[in-house]
């Protein structure tokens, strides 16, 4: 059988029968590119929304919060390498069907208080079919749905789940291609999804992770600013603090005074920047 291309990312990864895609997450089957992880759940917690962050979208409540495995990003400082740079076999996961992760959603509201589910910590969209399907159940029971992702998927694979997104995190992780070249990422696609997602309704707040060295120049922060001042400028930015984390070990954390003072660049343009891991 011959290639078939996914159109989830820029990458388009042109996969032969059988094989994986770079995000180790989806695979050719069928004669399509399909979600390898799709219901294989590694993380599941009751979390502040605060943790995603989502400062600006009722604060002082949790939720749960759900990630399977697999990225389409190689970041040298991933925080969550052990299950986003993870394929199939390589991590432990539970295998739930939307309509179940929706009822314990539910139940854990009706326990705990519960917002609704928030998909996070590997990349979502790796795996957006999940992420549709189990954003239709949560809705239909009443609650929210959260997406904290790096944003560096099709505009098609957006146009599918913004409209059921309620609340979003994207990273804006530097301010260039030349910065996502690096992370082998799309900055313009990062941009495209950030602006559909405001287009829509949705509740959307930014996140730069400063490294040292690489984007802790003022002139990185004031360009990613500016990018979401086009958007708009209520939009919160969380300027945050690296640590040594992945392929990254022998780096400095970012000096704490670095953070606020990059930050204080941002707020020339926005209204509502946070610091964060400081
Ligand atoms: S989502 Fe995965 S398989 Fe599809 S193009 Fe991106 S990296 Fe490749």
């Amino acid at each position: 059988m011959s290639e078939v291309a996914c159109d989830t990312c820029p990458r388009h990864c042109r996969l032969n029968e059988g094989a994986i895609g770079f995000c180790r997450a989806r695979k050719a089957e069928g004669g399509r590119v399909v979600a390898a992880n799709y219901g294989c759940i590694t993380s599941l917690a009751l979390d502040p929304i605060e943790k995603k962050p989502i400062a600006f979208f009722h604060p002082g409540e949790n939720i749960l919060s759900v990630g399977s495995f697999g990225c389409n990003l190689r970041c040298p400082f991933c925080q969550n390498d052990s299950i986003s740079q993870s394929g199939l076999g390589e991590v432990p996961y539970q295998v739930v069907s939307p309509s179940e992760l929706a009822d314990l959603a539910l139940k854990v509201k009706r326990e705990r208080g519960n917002l609704g589910v928030a998909y996070t910590y590997n990349e979502p969209l790796v795996g957006w079919e999940f992420v549709r399907d189990t954003a239709k159940e949560v809705r239909s029971r009443g609650m929210l749905n959260v997406l904290v992702s790096n944003g560096c998927a099709e505009e098609s694979v957006i146009g599918e789940i913004a409209p059921l997104v309620d609340a979003a995190n994207i990273d804006l992780k530097g301010p260039s291609q030349e910065y996502y070249d690096w992370i082998g990422g799309d900055f313009a696609a990062v941009c495209r999804t950030i602006r559909m997602l405001h287009e829509v309704g949705c509740h959307v707040e930014v996140t730069t992770l400063i490294v040292p060295g690489r984007n802790d120049k003022e002139s990185d922060i004031d360009e990613v600013s500016a990018f979401i001042e086009s958007v708009s400028p209520e939009i919160p930015l969380h300027v945050t603090r690296f640590f040594p984390r992945y392929n990254m070990m022998g780096a400095h954390p970012t000096p704490i005074a670095t953070v606020f003072r990059l930050a204080d660049v941002a707020r020339r343009r926005l209204r509502r920047v946070l610091t964060g891991n400081c």
